[in-house]
């Protein structure tokens, strides 16, 4: 695959669901009109506006935002895009393009966990969870369609709940910042839909700059952009989606999640980010032969600090003694979390073998993506391997793609 291969792979189709996205090799402008058409054809008339929010890959920091702790991530140039009108007659009409699903016809005001049991929760979910806040949402006409690859860990699910929170936001006037929509989306996630996630995706996809990752701290969601230009650096991100998909619903993320909570009781502190590295030895020796939550408050606190340790890498230009960082993260989510899988195990393991840098599997886990830090010039040689590891060991072929730090979520007509 060259260089040009790989940049017509990014957030332009032929990642998605396949099934009427819009197709592969067109530029944003193209896929904004083709959505605006759809919206025209479907319900027979114009949309007022044109959305567009993406998905995402964490740097490192993982498993830490429900801890109210930190996280490192950057926006994709992988989409969803959502052609949107404003009702005023309490109807919401939603289509996806990407699904085999028609129209959804809803009553918002019948709205109400939980959902309705199918991917136009996500978007429902937003309506319901802005209208409990007591904004005037008073209907929509929803016609979108997304190149964010589903279930591989890079939140296409936040990208469909964020782009409809942005639009709802600018038809309704209801003079919402990034975060606060953020957060809504995160309600309607966990509440509407019932999975109960971090704020760290729909962060991440509202509030990411290009050319940034996003320092987020999930206590206050206070952040920071971090200059991330692995370019300049003769660098690459290397995004390896194993196609093993994940399952955040089959309970292993609700007992990691009850596991620090636990934990954070036991040590008489709010959340795990209150649990501070220097302290993590006496943490450790406090909750006594307990290995799973010892074990967990392992990462929580080692993922905390590796964040920081990263952010100040990159702030002092050391991009590359980044690599390791991440692979110890790795470490630390397949041996103290257990959340692996040997898909990503093998991803990791053939990359470095090859001379990346490091790598780290990213997102939920179970299966979905890790992301390699290479050497620009090692890139193809890194790519093949991990391509050979998963012939040999008889897997799926992965999806392979060069992240660039790409914009968050945003009116794009
Ligand atoms: P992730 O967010 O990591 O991709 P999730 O399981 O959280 O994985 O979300 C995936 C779900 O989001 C899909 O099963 C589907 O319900 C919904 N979804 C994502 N993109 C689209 C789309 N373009 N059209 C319809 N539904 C979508
Ligand atoms: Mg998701």
């Amino acid at each position: 695959m060259t260089d040009q291969d790989r940049g017509r792979d990014q957030g332009q189709g032929g990642q998605g669901q396949g099934q009427g996205g819009q197709g592969q090799g067109q530029d944003q402008d193209q896929r904004v009109s083709g959505i605006a058409a759809g919206f025209e054809e479907l319900y027979g008339a114009a949309p007022d506006g044109v959305w567009a929010a993406p998905g995402r890959v964490n740097l490192i920091g993982e498993y830490t935002d429900f801890n109210e702790g930190f996280v490192l991530p950057l926006a994709l140039p992988h989409t969803a895009v959502a052609a949107v009108a404003r009702r005023d007659d309490g109807v919401l009409r939603l289509h996806s393009a990407d699904a085999a699903t028609p129209v959804a016809e809803l009553r918002v005001d019948a709205l109400a966990p939980p959902g309705v049991g199918s991917w136009a929760s996500y978007p429902a979910g937003v309506v319901w969870a802005l209208r409990q806040d007591g904004h005037p949402v008073t209907g929509a006409d929803v016609h979108l369609a997304s190149t964010v690859p589903t279930g591989a860990g890079l939140s296409s699910s936040a990208a469909l709940e964020v782009v409809t929170a942005f639009a709802l936001n600018d038809l309704f006037g209801l003079g919402l910042g990034g975060a606060e929509l953020a957060r809504t989306a995160q309600r309607a996630e966990n509440d509407f839909v019932g999975v109960p996630c971090g704020v760290m995706d729909q962060m991440a996809s509202a509030c990411c700059t290009a050319g940034h990752a996003l320092h987020l701290d999930c206590r206050d969601l206070s952040m920071r952009q971090i200059p991330f230009d692995l370019e300049a650096e003769g660098l690459r991100l290397l995004v390896v989606d194993t196609r093993v998909k994940h399952e955040l619903g089959d309970g292993a993320y609700a007992e990691r999640r009850e596991g620090c909570e636990t934990a954070a009781r036991r040590l008489g502190v709010s959340h795990l980010r209150d649990v501070t590295h220097d302290g993590l030895a006496d943490a450790l020796t406090a909750l006594g032969d307990d290995e799973r939550l010892r074990r967990y408050v392992r990462h929580v606190v080692g993922d905390d600090h590796r964040v920081t340790e990263v952010v100040r890498l990159l702030a002092a230009g050391e991009v590359r003694a980044i690599g390791p960082v991440l692979t110890a993260g790795h470490a630390s989510l397949r041996d103290d979390l257990r959340i692996s899988c040997p898909e990503l195990d093998l991803v990791v393991t053939a990359a470095n073998t090859a001379g990346a840098l490091g790598a780290r599997m990213t997102g939920g886990g179970f299966g979905g993506s890790a992301v390699v830090l290479v050497e620009a010039a090692a890139l193809d040689a890194v790519e093949r391997a991990v391509r050979e590891a998963f012939v040999a060991s008889g897997y799926t072929a992965p999806r392979v793609f060069v992240a660039q730090a790409a914009a968050g979520a945003r009116r794009v007509k």
